[in-house]
């Protein structure tokens, strides 16, 4: 089966092509810029980029176009559309209503819709992704992978707010949470490993977004990113919790709306806002070599915030069976995995210095004697994307 994954924002559009037999990629490509005037990068497997700028009114234009980059005689990697099989398709969020991938109809469609409000910014592009499909490759059956699904089985009281119950009511104010499809990849990745269906994880996904969630047999009980995905740790650019009264404060001090400064502490806080320097975790690594100290500052906050996490969800799950690291910096930051690791000693989690530095296919970097086991597992959202879509059509 060949299935096309597609992750459609408000002027982009990724996409990833599987055979899903052998899991690889055939090929993938990014549109950008569209309606604006457009730009493409297209790389088909074992083959170099192209890179070309081409006018996308559309994203039906930028579905049409890359139909046609992975179909041409020259940069091809099938022989027609008819190849085709299925489209996953990453959506932010389905709310409440939804809490498991499904085939896209009419009603998932609504559902996407109605949900625009607590998805402003992701959710119109990714049914813009959806209908593109529909009008360029009719009849090609097409799922819908939501980034808030998983964490749906959290119970009330990690999901309410203690605010007036009426705007839960009203307007839906609640955690969702996001990073689902990473957390439910890679706890049950750590379940396999561990060989215990019902053990306590805690997976850290630590990227340019990061988040934690606690994984109990399977099952998410709570996660650190909240109605948005503002909430939790400090980020690239994201703040992470603060105190709510911040908003104001800043507004009234900076003659700032509240829309404003919480666009502020979407993009221009986390470790750039803390160091003035960069959002990404390589140069702020880089800036602590050359001594500088709010960098350092920083990386302690990033730390200690994963910490709080961790003991407070190892708390609530009565125990902790495995700690998982993924995304860029949990893959790839053995440093930052040991320090958090030896500051978190007392729980029982010890790391095996060289299996961390270079963790092998057996994804454990935790002493032999350690309680905890400590996993380093590779997310892969559109491969989990795409094996959720397979799967569905292939039932139905
Ligand atoms: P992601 O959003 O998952 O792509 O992760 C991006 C973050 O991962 C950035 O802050 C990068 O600095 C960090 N990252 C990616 N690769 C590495 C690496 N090899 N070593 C350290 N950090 C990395």
């Amino acid at each position: 089966m060949t299935v096309l994954v597609i992750n459609a924002g408000s002027s982009s559009l990724k996409f990833q092509l599987f055979d899903m037999d052998t899991h690889e990629v055939k090929a993938k490509g990014l549109c950008e810029r569209i309606g604006i005037d457009g730009r493409y990068k297209y790389t088909a497997a074992g083959r170099d980029a192209i890179v070309n700028d081409y006018e996308m009114k559309s994203h039906s234009d930028a579905i049409r176009l890359l139909i046609d980059l992975l179909t041409d005689k020259e940069t091809g990697v099938i022989a027609s559309l008819e190849e085709i099989d299925a489209v996953g398709h990453r959506v932010l969020s389905a709310g409440e209503k939804i809490s498991e991938s499904v085939i896209v109809d009419q009603r998932v469609k609504d559902i996407i819709r109605e949900c625009i409000p607590i998805g402003p910014l992701h959710n119109p592009a990714n049914l813009m992704g959806i209908e593109a499909c529909e009008e360029v490759m009719p009849g090609v059956p097409q799922v819908a992978v939501f980034d808030t699904a998983f964490h749906q089985t959290m119970p009330p009281e990690a999901y309410l707010y203690a605010i007036p119950y009426e705007y839960y009511e009203k307007y839906m104010v609640r955690r969702y949470g996001f990073h689902g499809t990473s957390h439910r990849y890679v706890s049950g990745e750590a379940l396999k490993i561990l060989g215990n269906p019902n053990a306590k994880v805690v997976t850290c996904h630590l990227g340019n977004g990061s988040s934690i969630a606690a994984v109990d047999a399977g099952k998410c009980v709570d996660t650190s990113m909240g109605l948005t995905p503002l909430e939790g740790l400090p980020m690239g650019t994201r703040s992470g919790s603060i105190d709510p009264a911040i908003v104001s404060f800043i507004a009234e001090n900076e003659g700032l709306t509240a829309t404003e400064v919480v666009n502020i502490l979407n993009k221009k806080s986390g470790v750039l806002g803390v160091t003035g320097v960069s959002s990404d975790f390589r140069d702020i690594d880089a800036a602590v070599e050359a001594g500088n100290e709010r960098a350092k500052i920083a990386l302690k906050m990033f730390n200690r915030s994963i910490e709080k996490y961790i003991g407070g969800y190892a708390c609530i799950m009565g125990g902790l069976d495995a700690i998982v690291f993924t995304a860029g910096i949990g893959e790839n930051n053995s440093v930052m995995r040991r320090e958090i690791c030896d500051d978190i000693a007392f729980l029982g989690v010890k790391i095996d210095p060289e299996k961390n530095a270079h963790p092998g296919k057996d994804c454990v970097v935790s002493a032999a004697d350690s309680k905890v086991k400590v996993l380093v597992i590779p997310t892969n959202e559109e491969l989990v994307i795409a094996m959720d879509t397979a799967a569905l059509v292939a039932k139905n």
